[in-house]
């Protein structure tokens, strides 16, 4: 049997990997189980999936989440510290679901036991790549990818000599406001916001695909896996979200990856990778899906897209300080106090102002500088948005 933890598992990326679990529970022990306020979801699942321990990352839920698993002979636990002990236990592979990047600690602990870790959580990469990738490597962990263009990227790279890539290819559909007029975007509402066109995910990924902060770190996130030259990284909107990223060789070639926008094939992918086994998507008909479009994406419409190359560019801290800008714009978008199209002024001048005042670039990289970096892009961005 497998052993498995899913952190994050009450979310959108955690049913669909539960979902994939429960069609062969003779092959999985279930170690962790993680979640935050679905108390209810959470105890549910780990009595169904047997797990050794359920985590709340809210200490004022713990008594909820005793009682909710009283008599099962489940461990419950609450807290960061706890998920980073969970995240620690003996583990085959471990699903980092968690959003934001309070996802970066317990993927490190699952690494450092030597645990496969199918990264869904890009903020890992963003803020802490090298970090990560370092990580992995002492303790000849694997990180396999779950964002559906870098398994895409990942899948078509398989046999290929990463020398002969003259361009990566990453899609996007655009979100809620592909074609909406300018001038409404800047009254547009957290509710609004939070409707995509064509997947069904957590309402933070949600609303930053509509504002491209999703787009802008999975750039980031790319370089990061492939240790690519940003130039190289291209965004295309596409709103079919049916190719999910082509790889371009130096003969001409491009490779695409298509299939229907369901994140049981990425994670599916991640869950049996290097084999491929049967999974319970749609088979698509391409004829009757008749016409696929794409275009080039307006960086006046979406300046996330710009600034993630200005992250690129700096490298080192610059990811983290990125991140947590926009973790805070986004809960003061979320809270209604600042407007759609502000949440990129707000990151911009975040990482203006910690790059003149810190040295993001030459500090060595650890959990406590990233932790601290993080910690201070918080506060920066609190207060531009208080200024504002
Ligand atoms: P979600 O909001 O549906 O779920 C988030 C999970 O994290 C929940 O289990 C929640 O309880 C937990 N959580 C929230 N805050 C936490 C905290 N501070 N500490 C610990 N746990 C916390 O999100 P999602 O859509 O499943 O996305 C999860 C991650 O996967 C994100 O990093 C996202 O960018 C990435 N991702 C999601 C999709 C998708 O289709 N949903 C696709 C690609 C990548
Ligand atoms: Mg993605």
């Amino acid at each position: 049997m497998r052993r498995v933890s899913i952190f994050g598992s009450t979310g959108s990326i955690g049913q669909n990997t539960i979902d994939l679990i429960k069609r062969a529970p003779n092959e999985y022990q279930v170690v962790a189980l993680s979640g935050a306020q679905n108390i209810a979801r959470l105890a549910r699942d780990a009595k169904d999936l047997r797990a050794e321990v359920a985590i709340t990352a809210d200490p004022t839920r713990l008594g909820d989440l005793r009682a909710a698993l009283a008599g099962s002979g489940i461990e419950a636990c609450a807290g960061a510290q706890a998920l980073d002990d969970a995240a620690s236990r003996p583990t085959d592979w471990v699903m980092s679901a968690i959003v934001g990047a309070a996802g970066l600690a317990p993927g490190l602990k699952a690494l450092e036991q030597g645990a496969s870790l199918a990264l869904a959580n890009k903020e890992s990469m963003v803020c802490a790549g090298a970090l990560v990738k370092a990580t992995a490597q002492k303790h000849s962990a694997r990180i396999l990818p779950v964002d559906s263009e870098h398994s895409a990227v990942f899948q078509a790279l398989i046999g290929e000599d990463i020398k002969a890539v003259e361009r990566i290819i990453i899609t996007a559909s655009g979100g809620a406001f592909r074609d909406w007029p300018m001038e409404k975007l800047a009254s547009a509402t957290p509710a609004q916001a939070a409707t995509h066109p064509n997947w069904d995910m957590g309402q933070r990924i949600t609303i930053d695909s509509a504002s491209m902060f999703n787009k802008a770190l999975e750039v980031i996130e790319t370089r990061e896996f492939f240790e690519v030259d940003p130039a190289i990284i291209e965004v295309l909107v596409h709103p079919q979200s049916m190719i999910h990223a082509l790889v371009g060789f130096n003969d001409g070639a491009l490779m695409a990856h298509v299939g229907p926008p369901d994140m049981r094939h990425a994670i599916g992918f991640a869950l049996h990778w290097p084999e491929r086994r049967k999974l319970p998507v749609e088979r698509l008909d391409l004829a009757a899906l008749s016409h696929l479009t794409f275009r080039d994406p307006d960086e006046t419409r979406w300046p996330a897209l710009r600034l993630a190359r200005a992250v690129m560019a700096e490298g080192g801290h610059t990811g983290a300080v990125f991140n947590a800008a926009k973790e805070r714009a986004l809960d003061h978008f979320i809270a209604g106090r600042i407007g759609f199209m502000q949440m990129a002024e707000v990151v911009e001048e975040a990482l203006t102002q910690l790059s003149a005042k810190c040295s993001l670039t030459n500090a060595e990289m650890t959990l406590d500088s990233v932790l601290a970096i993080d910690h201070l892009a918080r506060n920066t961005a609190d207060a531009i948005i208080a200024k504002l």
